[in-house]
């Protein structure tokens, strides 16, 4: 059977090299950019207005977003109308290609990896809070500092409860929450019925399957090229609600999970993708820079999926029968970046609180980590809501720590953009090194033309 989406190895160049402006990664950082400072004027021009002792003055930032707010709502939406028919067609072409022979050893490769880089990314975080401890810092700050509400996310209990959870009831109510887990599993089994009918049945689902991931993966191309206009909108509203002034009290907080989220980006990922996959990491790097700076920008790996699966087979060069198995269960399962933060950020509430976590409570921290990031949506803000299920695991509740969380909540959108790119990396080093040990050579072998 051919695959859907071969590895663009032929020629690329003759293509010539666009100049890079004209680049997706350069514009939308361009767009993020012009976004914080249209933001920025916003709050300036508003401040500059405001007389002492009088009311605040809103009218500038609710013009930015009244004005801009809007596109990023309207490209983001257009990426999330793609995910679950790309995903569904994605994973049905590429699970009946696979076969059920080659599922199985696929399904324990993906596994193993999501496990491995997540335990790696905990630890990275664990070392960092109690290097940097920046919760002695931040314990007089704290309560001065401002908080949020907490967003109404649901988060799944145990992990038996993880496991129901991932058999849908009703199949179409599952693609309309979107429930991606359960709708990733019906699709796998699907995909897996498929090669069990005759023939003739076979090859009209899988001729079927195949065109629609086609139209799909064009269709995403398409949104992607708009992405750096709804990038704008998104960070010049978020600049003129939010502000800067927020970000003082949790600073070294803040360095913390940065620099530890930048070890695991720039060490522990490059590591695995050349010591298990023998692939040069900035090759994968340059490959993958669409979908970084989508996923950085939109802090959602979920909403960031169609990017990367187009990146992923289209510059790194991974078939889909292997993309399709790692990319869309990765974005909601395979969270590094959340792994560690809800390690990192559960220490640092402790740490804050002045509670000394014995070695057996650390360790249920780092197990309890692993489960949370497993649970969390990919959509903003998910990570720092299941971080309860690991400050609940070690005795840590209550009003205090109910606090701490808002104060953290304040100031997440900046963590969340980076841990989010730190998820869409490692879902995208596991897809290489899966490919490369199925044999397929070319995946990495150049840097590829900007989709
Ligand atoms: N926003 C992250 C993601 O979509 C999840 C999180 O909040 O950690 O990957």
């Amino acid at each position: 059977m051919s695959e859907p989406s071969a590895p663009p190895s032929a020629a690329p160049e003759a293509r010539p090299r666009k100049p890079f402006y004209l680049e997706l990664h350069w514009q939308i950082l361009f767009a993020m950019g012009l976004g914080i400072l249209v933001g920025a004027v916003a709050l300036y021009l508003d401040r500059q207005a405001m007389v002492p002792g009088g009311e605040e003055v809103t009218q500038n930032r609710e013009f930015v977003v009244s004005a801009f707010g809007w596109l990023g709502t309207l490209i983001f939406r257009l990426l999330r109308m793609i995910i679950v028919p790309l995903v569904l067609t994605s994973i049905i072409a590429g699970v009946s290609s696979v076969g059920r022979a080659g599922l199985g050893r696929l399904f324990s490769k993906t596994l193993g990896y999501y496990l491995l880089s997540s335990a790696l990314a905990i630890f990275v975080g664990l070392a960092a809070v109690n290097l940097i401890l920046p919760g002695e810092r931040a314990r007089d700050q704290i309560t001065s500092a401002e908080r949020a509400e907490l967003p109404d996310l649901t988060t799944a209990g145990s992990p038996a409860d993880l496991l129901i959870d991932m058999v849908p009831e009703n199949v179409v109510r599952a693609a309309s929450t979107p429930d991606m887990l359960s709708l990733i599993f019906f699709a796998i089994v699907f995909g897996i019925a498929i090669t069990a009918v005759g023939e003739r049945h076979q090859q009209i689902l899988i001729g079927f399957f195949n065109a629609a991931f086609e139209a799909m993966m064009t269709l995403t191309g398409w949104v992607i090229k708009l992405l750096p206009i709804g990038v704008f909108g998104l960070l010049a509203r978020e600049v003129a609600t939010t502000g800067f002034e927020r970000f003082q009290a949790l600073a070294l907080y803040m360095v913390t999970i940065a620099v530890s989220l930048s070890v695991h980006l720039l060490i522990t990922l490059p590591l695995l993708l050349l010591l298990l996959g023998k692939i040069k990491p900035w090759i994968h790097f340059a490959n993958m820079s669409e979908a970084l700076t989508t996923a950085f920008s939109s802090a959602s790996s979920a909403a960031t999926l169609p990017v990367t699966l187009r990146a992923v087979e289209k510059r790194v060069g991974v078939s889909n029968r292997v993309s399709s198995f790692v990319l869309p269960m990765g974005a909601t399962v395979n969270m590094d970046g959340t792994a560690l933060y809800e390690c990192a950020g559960a220490l640092f509430i402790a740490q804050v609180l002045g509670f000394d976590l014995s070695l057996g409570q650390q360790a249920i921290v780092v197990l309890t980590a692993l489960l949370a990031s497993i649970g969390a949506a990919a959509v903003p803000s998910a990570g720092l809501v299941v971080i309860f299920i690991v400050l609940d695991a070690v005795g840590l509740r209550g009003p205090q720590v109910d606090a701490i969380v808002g104060a953290m909540l304040a100031i997440d959108r900046p963590l969340d953009m980076f841990r989010t790119s730190v998820n869409v990396f490692s879902d995208s080093c596991g897809a290489a090194i899966i490919a490369r040990s199925e044999g397929e050579a070319e995946v990495d072998a150049e840097i590829r033309p900007p989709l």
